[in-house]
């Protein structure tokens, strides 16, 4: 279905992005592999995924904290590829304290890495989808885009940030072939919630599988999370004909989260 597009997922060497590469590589796109990974194990993945999808790959370990290293990123993927057709934002990171204690450094990089680098992988990679007449912006967000939780001041801000940036991305394209959609996960079962999984059990005098649950259900009437590859599949949709006129859209993946 992909097959001759390229797809480009930042954060995709663990999680919710490496879920999203598979798909869309068993989907037929290339793909540009990015995250924070020994650039030698990166090209291994790459490599890997080659052989098992036979599709081309790039790796990236690009810091996207800095306009200037997105930019790095989009220009190794131009050069390897020659267009980006599918664009996923999918890097961030997670700090927890109150607002008045919240460290700035930790405020800065949040929104540079969850919001800030969305802004400019788009504004990079935008123009080429519109004179192609074909493209899809999906941004992860969160249910943290849609609604607030205590000590996440940043996570929230930057969250409801690319929901906005998403709409406006949408509205601004809406008539060039290029749709811009947000997906707002509850709990998905990764590494970045693993430590809060943990305070949990460790709060209570639990097991690590019992602090999962207690974490869940404290937010959410289904009582599990969200697996990766199920994101993956509606990263697959969101690209297919059939979407072509879901844009703009922040589309709940949280178990019911936000229907309270
Ligand atoms: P993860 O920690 O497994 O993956 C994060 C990725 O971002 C990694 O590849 C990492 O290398 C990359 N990254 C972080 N900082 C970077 C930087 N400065 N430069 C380049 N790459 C950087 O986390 P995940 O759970 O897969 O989260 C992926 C996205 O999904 C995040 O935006 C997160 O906010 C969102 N999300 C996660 C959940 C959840 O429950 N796991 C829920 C809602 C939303």
């Amino acid at each position: 279905m992909l097959k001759g597009k390229t797809a480009l997922v930042t954060g995709s060497s663990s999680g919710i992005g490496y879920a999203m590469a598979e798909r869309l590589a068993d989907a037929g796109a290339n793909i540009v592999l990015h995250g924070l990974m020994d650039p030698a194990e990166g090209a291994a993945l790459g490599k890997e995924f080659e052989s098992r999808f036979g599709v081309e790959c790039l790796f990236s370990d690009a810091d996207i904290s800095t306009a200037e290293g997105n930019e790095a990123l989009v220009n190794a993927s131009l050069e390897k590829f020659g267009q980006v057709d599918i664009l996923i934002n999918n890097a961030g990171i997670q700090f927890t304290a109150s607002v008045e204690d919240f460290p700035v450094a930790k405020w800065d990089a949040i929104i540079a890495i969850n919001l800030s680098s969305a802004f400019h992988t788009t504004r990079l990679l935008v123009p080429g989808m519109q004179a192609r007449g074909w493209g899809r912006i999906i941004n992860i967000a969160s249910v943290h885009g849609l609604v607030a939780s205590l000590q996440k001041a940043a996570y929230v801000a930057a969250k409801h940030g690319i929901v906005g940036l998403t709409k406006v991305v949408a509205l601004e394209n809406a008539e060039k072939g290029v749709t811009a959609n947000a997906i707002c996960p509850g709990w998905v079962d990764t590494e970045l919630v693993a430590a809060q999984f943990q305070a949990t059990a460790d709060r209570d005098g639990v097991s690590f599988e019992e602090g999962k649950r207690r974490t869940i259900i404290a937010k959410q009437p289904v009582p599990k999370a969200t697996q990766p590859s199920a994101l993956g599949d509606l990263a697959v949709f969101l690209c297919s004909d059939a979407a072509a006129t879901i844009t703009g859209a922040s589309l709940p993946v949280d178990g019911g989260w936000t229907a309270q």
